[in-house]
């Protein structure tokens, strides 16, 4: 049975915003040894905003039209920004980790990462240091769009917490090397703990990797692109705010995204476990 220390703890992490799925987590909590987060969403607001939406009305009508088949936070910026007519979309395909495919007039495009235009073998005109989404035919590159995203502003005070709690912390994102770099810097974490262009699979590997040394891992996501590695971790933790995928590969959901959550929880399990020992 569970104890009783674990139904009263998990009724305070509740109130607190932070639901968890099985009682196991309270235990598993406090053998964790490496944090592990995601990037867009977990570590930064999630809410982008677009900086230029370059290329001809017609392709930025296209490129806003496919996003808003998706669900992305990158997605949902760009379909925010444009205000004009919207095409309709057909065979929509989203890649997670890269972006989407999709018809439009019984044409095909691409809507995704510059790593996804290397992939089909499309040229980009000039690399920026800003999260980039571009729109391809397949031969070239129509339109794109440069965005921003601001880290939440308790991020930097949480993870110093966390590395005063002997608390490894790992910077893990899809975006490109340059801007998950520049994010580590604003938090001050080393680039040594960043890793960047990772798709999908390539985190739940990571994760993987960290186990096969030992390590005790907490993995904090949003995304769909999230999913495995949230389901591999010791103790997976969704951003109430994220995709349902990731929330339900995961072991604990905060109702919002402030960082500061995860200290409760390790605080809650810590004394939890001394009331059952
Ligand atoms: P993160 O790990 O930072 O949350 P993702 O793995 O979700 O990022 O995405 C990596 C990159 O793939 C994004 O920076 C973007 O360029 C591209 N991408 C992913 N999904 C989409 C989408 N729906 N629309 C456009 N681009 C996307
Ligand atoms: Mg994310």
């Amino acid at each position: 049975a569970t104890p009783t220390a674990i139904i009263v703890a998990s009724g305070i992490a509740a109130r607190l915003g932070i639901f968890i799925r099985d009682a196991q987590t309270m235990e598993r909590m406090n053998e964790i040894d490496t944090i592990i987060f995601d990037k867009t969403g977990t570590l930064t607001q999630g809410k982008l905003s677009v900086e230029n939406f370059s290329g001809k009305e017609e392709n930025r009508k296209i490129l806003a039209s496919i996003e808003r088949k998706s669900n992305h936070p990158i997605a949902r910026a760009i379909a925010e920004n444009y205000t004009g007519e919207i095409l309709s979309v057909e065979n929509v395909e989203e890649i997670a980790g890269s972006g989407l495919k999709a018809t439009i007039s019984g044409k095909q495009y691409f809507v995704g990462s510059e790593n996804m235009m290397k992939t089909l073998g499309v040229s980009i005109p000039k690399e920026t240091n800003t999260t980039s989404v571009y729109l391809t035919n397949g031969e070239e590159i129509l339109s794109s769009v440069r965005l921003h995203d601001e880290i939440k502003p308790e991020a930097k005070t949480i993870l110093q917490e966390l590395v005063q709690m002997k608390k490894e912390v790992v910077l893990l994102s899809g975006d490109k090397r340059i801007v998950a770099e520049q994010t580590a810097e604003l938090l001050n974490l080393s680039k040594e703990n960043v890793y960047a262009e990772v798709l999908p699979d390539e985190k739940a590997e990571i994760v993987l990797s960290f186990q096969n040394q030992g390590k005790k891992v907490l993995m904090a996501g949003d995304g769909v692109n999230d999913a495995a590695a949230l389901s591999i971790a010791e103790v997976g933790v969704a951003m109430g705010s994220g995709s349902d995928i990731a929330i339900e590969s995961s072991d604990v959901t905060f109702l919002d995204g402030n960082l500061k959550k995860i200290i409760q929880l390790f605080y809650l399990s810590k004394r939890t476990l001394t009331k059952i020992r």
